[in-house]
């Protein structure tokens, strides 16, 4: 069996695996590794690797569904808050406070009034974060669209507008701020090469640490809630 892996080179001492998402294997390696020491280092580890991106195909993360029932906690900016269903039926969508209420009358919609939220929280707090990192980076963009597909956290179409997902307002801010200057990134540089990597890591201090949280976390972000 053959394993393909994708090999990313950072100033690093060691070589990491890892499974991505959508379960190819990334290789970061030390800048000016052979690529035999490479392959010898992948080959090292092929079970564990085999292991993991068959597990990932049959068992995709998945958050279990929830009922919008007092007591499910939500994620919001990295934090899980409680939802509560109150009898206070004159509530109108969705009030957050120090926790997430709905109210019973409005419970059958709960998805569709959360949704909503969320999208209303991701036009108000991107747009500041994306301009602020946008004028640092000496980048220009056209508009920025609150996205509802799955697939993707963000992305930049050949018009300079940037999507994001509205799912990534579930992330903790240092997640959104690495998911925002990723796609400003691409406006300089397209391909994911050192030199993109050394332009993210700049503006994020803490980039390698929210690939860590997406990889960790990924799936919640699939979920709708
Ligand atoms: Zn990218």
């Amino acid at each position: 069996m053959k394993l393909d892996y994708r090999v990313v080179y950072s100033h690093r001492k060691t070589v990491g695996l890892s499974v991505e998402r959508d379960s190819s294997i990334v290789v970061r390696a030390p800048i000016g590794m052979s690529e035999d020491k490479i392959r010898a280092a992948v080959q090292a580890k092929r079970l564990w690797l085999y292991t993991k991106v068959n597990h990932k195909q049959k068992y995709p993360p998945r958050a279990a569904r929830k009922e919008f029932v007092t007591g499910e906690t939500l994620l919001y900016l990295g934090r899980n808050y409680r939802l509560e269903i109150t009898s206070r039926d004159e509530l109108p969508g969705v009030r957050f406070h120090s926790g997430f209420q709905i109210s019973r009358r409005n419970q059958p919609i709960a998805a569709r009034l959360l949704r909503e939220w969320y999208v209303q929280r991701a036009q108000e707090k991107l747009p500041p974060r994306v301009k602020a990192f946008a004028e640092a980076l000496g980048v220009t963009y056209n508009r920025i669209l609150i996205s509802d597909l799955k697939v993707r956290w963000g992305s930049c179409t050949p018009k300079n507008n940037l999507n994001f997902n509205w799912r990534i307002m579930k992330a903790p801010v240092f997640v959104i701020d690495y998911l925002i200057v990723h796609e400003l990134a691409h406006l300089i540089e397209p391909n994911h090469t050192p030199r993109f990597w050394n332009i993210v890591s700049v503006q994020v201090p803490r980039s390698e640490e929210a690939k860590a949280w997406l990889r960790e976390n990924g799936g919640v972000l699939e979920e709708d809630f």
